[in-house]
């Protein structure tokens, strides 16, 4: 059976009996519709609109009246059976009053193999399908559970393996996946219709059998058997597999109190069943209003253990069986009642379907194979070699190192495509080699600029330092300085190292710099220049020998007076302390001496061009003037004088445009000498510090001052000094030190005295990382 999507299928069955009472019941031939023509009951005047009602239609799926039980069992229950096969959710109820033929309809006989019920019927049909099923491999179970007075019972119980002797408390769980299920509700294993069977009457064996007024066999419990279905394709390798569940249930007498005459334990038995199919009508009920979106489906263990065996996903069909006297028909009406509301609830029903997740690994493992295989072919048949599979090896890997490293270089062309796994090695290998690159030239541009770790950042103490205790200007110079490093351009830096050497290419260098003097060294190239000397410019040629007036500069501006006597010039001093402490700031001074020195040459440079211009406008205006003196003289304009305007203007154009640029190269200029007077006075000022500290101080705190040095140098992160020339300046110091020494053994007291006429101490050595 194929979904079966729409409304619960509903029968109605009419126990046969002699005194049927054909003038109440009304069976249409359509055998569909039962017709309930009630008499009026004088004696119940409390019912008004029930005495007043005398007729009742019901149409259902169908009257089975007289049929045989294996009828009943191929209209009713058959598709719901193949349907469980297929994997849908099946469920047969039975509904009635005590003794209406419920478990007659159910169980049927046990006696007779002709009047055998719906269950053995429906275990005898899933084993016929299972042998013709082939294509498929199918597992059984079986579990029959009774509710009794609102209690779970295991009707299996008795089967149960060794492992589980006692009787497991029972509960209603729910899972995502697998549904609603019986915790602790024995599931047993079947492999054939006997074995299954065997389960059955062992299980009609424990059930409750209460002895009843109506008939004594009657059952007082619910009974819900239960057959668990699991299928797997044995054709596809697939990982799917479906499961069903085909519940067969034997409700309980739903006849009044009242009618059965109950006392004691029977009473309390008939509440109990009263209130759960009241209950399971509600759910009912519920179940048929679209518009309810809450079941109470828990209020029972009846209608919790049904929850999704009651329309939902699930084939539902519904048995009502009836007692065809005219003493039972309220019980028929009410029964009847119950049958037509079932028939709203509308099912769409659905195929239990399944991932088995060690199956399809498997599958999926089977596919790649499968796949590699096809590959493998394809490759074969245009003649390609074929794709390796597995993760490269360390051999291969080594191979595309090389490949890569040569391709780098320039001595392999290019590299051959393989597989995917290559091209992903390739990318990551060239993503090392950009890194390791990245690291490389980082590194040079450190060794460069002398720059430790710390000065990688543009913000280390010593440039900090720098540029927060100064001016404005010391501010800018700080942070022309910075902008150099920042701009990482060790040719431009080169550049300026070796000025003496390449001007020429170090202006060209500069000229990258910015677009300005981009433009400055490009106008500079194109135009000869005549060799006319501005007087600016012979001052401008002296300016780069202010360098070695520094240290004299520093002698008259001094605060402490050089002390002729020193075994050590003040001068000599100076040249250490720029080899040595000062040599950042002298570096960092030397460099912007070079960008001003560059920036004149093309201030010189364009200074010529402009003046030609301007020698050509000049030029230019006393033709044209001479021109015009000649028109006025014979009253008209000639030719050659436009020609001559229009060169004017754009002489005129072009003077504007490098006059321009020139005094942009002045504020560079003026900006730039700046930078170097205050790196001057900055070095001089250090300089002046320095040599106070350590020429200038008691004997007894050199030792002291040399530590503070040393901490200071670490301090500033200046950068150490070329260990080559490390052993020299220690050696040197050590020297002046004895000489010293010997030279000046003086008391503290004249030592004191004479502090601060020039007296010294020798100073540190310089610092060293
Ligand atoms: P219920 O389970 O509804 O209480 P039962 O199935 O036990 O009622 O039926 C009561 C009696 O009526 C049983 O003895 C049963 O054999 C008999 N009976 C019920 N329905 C039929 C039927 N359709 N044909 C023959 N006997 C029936
Ligand atoms: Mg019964």
């Amino acid at each position: 059976m194929k979904a079966h999507s729409g409304e619960v299928g509903v029968f109605v069955r009419i126990r046969p009996t002699a005194n049927f009472s054909q003038d109440i019941i009304e069976c249409l031939p359509d055998g569909q519709t039962v017709n309930i023509h009630h008499k009026k009951d004088t004696k119940k005047p409390l019912c008004p609109r029930k005495i007043q009602r005398s007729s009742w239609s019901f149409r259902l799926e169908g009257v089975l009246q007289d049929v045989s039980q294996e009828e009943v069992y191929t209209r009713v229950c058959r598709r719901v059976v193949l349907g469980a096969l297929d994997g849908y959710n099946g469920t047969v109820l039975c509904f009635g009053q005590t003794g209406a033929g419920k478990t007659y309809t159910m169980t049927g006989s046990t006696e007779s193999y002709k009047q055998r019920g719906i269950v053995p019927r429906a275990i005898q049909e899933v084993f016929q399908e299972v042998q013709k099923r082939t294509e498929h491999t199918f597992s059984v179970y079986l579990s029959y559970l009774e509710i009794y007075n609102e209690t779970l019972v295991d009707l299996l119980a008795s089967l149960q393996s060794s492992a589980h002797p006692s009787p497991r408390s029972m509960v209603i769980s729910e899972e995502p996946g697998r549904g609603v299920f019986i915790r602790g509700l024995s599931l047993h294993p079947v492999h054939s219709e006997e074995e299954a069977l065997n389960l059955l009457f062992e299980g009609e064996m424990n059930r409750v059998i209460g002895s009843h007024a109506l008939n004594r066999n009657s059952s007082r419990s619910h009974c819900i058997f239960t057959l668990h279905l699991e299928s797997r394709s044995r054709t596809l390798s697939d990982a799917k597999y479906v499961t069903s569940k085909l519940n067969l249930v034997d409700l309980a007498g739903s006849e009044r109190l009242g009618k059965t005459g109950s006392e004691g334990q029977m009473f309390k038995e008939a509440v109990y069943i009263n209130k759960s199919l009241s209950f399971l009508e509600q759910a009912i009920l519920a179940l048929a209003d679209r518009r309810r979106d809450h079941v109470p489906f828990r209020q029972t263990k009846l209608t919790h253990a049904l929850k999704d065996s009651l329309g939902g996903n699930c084939n539902t069909v519904l048995v009502a069986n009836i007692y065809g006297e005219a003493s039972q028909i309220e019980e028929t009406l009410s029964t009847l009642r119950f049958a037509s509301r079932m028939k709203c609830i509308r099912t769409n029903p659905a195929v239990n379907e399944h991932m088995d997740p060690a199956a399809q690994i498997k599958k999926l493992k089977k596919d790649v194979q499968m796949l590699k295989e096809e590959l493998s072919f394809g490759n074969t048949l245009v003649d390609r070699p074929s794709v390796p599979y597995d993760p490269l090896s360390e051999a291969q890997l080594a191979e595309i190192d090389s490949q890569v490293q040569r391709y780098l270089e320039g001595s392999l062309k290019e590299i051959s495509i393989i597989s995917v796994s290559q091209v992903r090695a390739l990318f990551a290998k060239f993503k090392l080699a950009v890194q390791g690159q990245e690291q490389k030239v980082n590194a040079r541009l450190r060794q460069t600029y002398n720059l430790g770790e710390e000065d990688q950042r543009a913000d280390t103490p010593a440039v900090k330092e720098w540029d927060t205790r100064g001016s404005t200007e010391e501010d800018e110079a700080g942070s022309f300085e910075v902008s150099h490093k920042n701009t990482q351009r060790p040719s431009s830096t080169r550049a300026k190292t070796k000025k003496s050497k390449d001007k020429q290419s170090q202006s060209k260098r500069q000229g990258e710099e910015s677009p300005l003097s981009k433009k400055r060294s490009d106008s500079a190239s194109k135009t000869k220049l005549n060799s006319v000397q501005s007087p600016e410019r012979e001052q401008e040629l002296q300016e780069p020998d202010t360098e070695s007036q520094e240290p004299q500069e520093s002698q008259p501006n001094g605060k402490e007076p050089f002390h002729p006597d020193s075994t050590l010039t003040k001068a000599e001093a100076f040249d250490d302390f720029k080899m040595g402490r000062g040599s950042k700031l002298n570096r960092i001074l030397q460099e912007n001496k070079a960008v001003l020195l560059e920036r004149r040459s093309l201030h010189w440079q364009l200074t010529d061009k402009v003046n030609a211009v301007k020698r050509e406008i000049d030029c230019t205006a006393a033709t044209m003037q001479q021109y015009r003196e000649t028109r006025g003289g014979q009253g008209r304009y000639s030719e050659p004088d436009d020609t001559l305007l229009n060169q004017l203007r754009e002489l005129k154009a072009l003077y504007r445009q490098r006059y321009e640029v020139l005094n942009d190269i002045k504020a560079e200029i003026n900006y730039c000498q700046h930078l170097v007077d205050q790196c001057r006075v900055r070095l001089l000022s250090e300089f002046e510090k320095w040599y106070k500290r350590y020429f200038l101080v008691p004997e007894e705190d050199l030792e002291t001052s040399m530590d503070n040095t040393l901490d200071q140098c670490d301090d500033n992160q200046l950068p150490p000094e070329s260990s080559s020339s490390e052993s020299f300046h220690n050696a040197r110091y050590r020297m002046l030190r004895r000489r010293n020494t010997r030279s000046m053994c003086v008391t503290p007291e004249q030592r004191s005295s004479s502090s601060g006429s020039g007296q010294r101490t020798l100073p540190p050595p310089p610092p060293v990382s």
